[in-house]
């Protein structure tokens, strides 16, 4: 198995936990925030950052579910979610956008 499809496996279960978890005690919500990459060359942790926020319905406002990447050292890993604009270390040039749900 490839690292790339154990992290997709990881991404899949990540999206299904937290969907299950935050649809099932806030419903369907009409907004969604999703994480952007502006960067042309966005880091690893913020790519996958965008990729499970297209994947799950993060509620406005509320944290994004974080890949834990233990080899890389972010500040505040838990907390860099909940603030605008994400900055999720020196020089992110990530974005928290709200979008309607589909
Ligand atoms: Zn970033």
């Amino acid at each position: 198995m490839s690292l790339e499809s154990i992290i997709q496996t990881a991404l899949d279960l990540a999206a299904a936990a937290y969907d299950a978890f935050f649809v099932g005690v806030l419903g369907l919500p009409d907004q969604r925030d999703i994480w952007i990459t502006t960067s042309g060359n966005p880091c690893i942790f913020c790519r996958h950052m965008a990729q499970l926020s297209q994947r799950v319905n993060v509620p406005v406002g509320h944290p994004f579910p974080v890949p834990n990447y233990s080899i890389l050292v972010y500040m505040n890993a838990q907390s860099i979610t909940l603030i605008e604009p994400a900055r999720a270390h020196d020089n992110c040039q990530c974005a928290r956008v709200t979008v309607p749900v589909p």
